[in-house]
């Protein structure tokens, strides 16, 4: 499981000392700190990094999993990466695409959670996907915290989304789709 270890580039790994081009090396260092500024389209206040839609980042080209097959932000995604790459300096680093493993809400960093969170966008808890592929446990809700919640609508404001509502509060909020 890619999701059970934390990224070489935060855990403190030494950089390798053969002289070769590794995770450490300053371009690629360089190439993350772009894409942790590059926004969700649909949900600006999370970036890609935070979604976990950046697999693996190398001097020669960034890895990416689309959140959702389908999903209309995918192309979006691919073009805000783009051109962050191309305004850092980075026009020959190429944009791969996997689809395998497929992105599974799990990836989303803890930061992204709080992010999604104040944001007012239920995140699912971690394991979710695996335990719950229809989304059957109930939302938390980000307002009040309150499990006592209900689905209205499987399409909230974007089909990558379901529209909520509190019960305790009575607010609707988005919910991340468990896949
Ligand atoms: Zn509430």
């Amino acid at each position: 499981m890619v999701t059970a270890q934390a990224p070489a580039w935060t855990a403190g790994v030494p950089p390798a000392s053969d002289g070769a081009i590794d995770a450490a090396s300053p371009a690629v260092q360089a190439v993350r700190a772009l894409l942790a500024n590059v926004p969700d389209p649909e949900i600006p206040a999370v970036s890609v990094i935070d979604l976990g839609i950046v697999r693996d980042v190398s001097a020669l080209r960034v890895l990416i999993t689309p959140t959702y097959t389908g999903c209309p932000a995918t192309l979006a995604i691919e073009q805000a990466i783009r051109a962050a790459l191309d305004g850092g300096g980075f026009a020959d680093v190429a944009i791969e695409t996997t689809l395998s493993p497929p992105w599974s809400t799990d990836w989303i960093s803890d930061r992204g959670r709080e992010k999604l969170r104040a944001y007012g966008i239920a995140p699912p808890p971690k394991g979710a996907a695996a335990a719950s592929l229809k989304n059957q446990a109930p939302a938390e809700c980000p307002r009040c915290g309150s499990s006592e919640t209900e689905e209205i609508s499987r399409f909230g404001s974007t089909p990558c989304k379901a529209l909520w509502r509190c019960t305790a509060c009575a607010e609707p909020f988005d919910r991340f789709k468990c896949h």
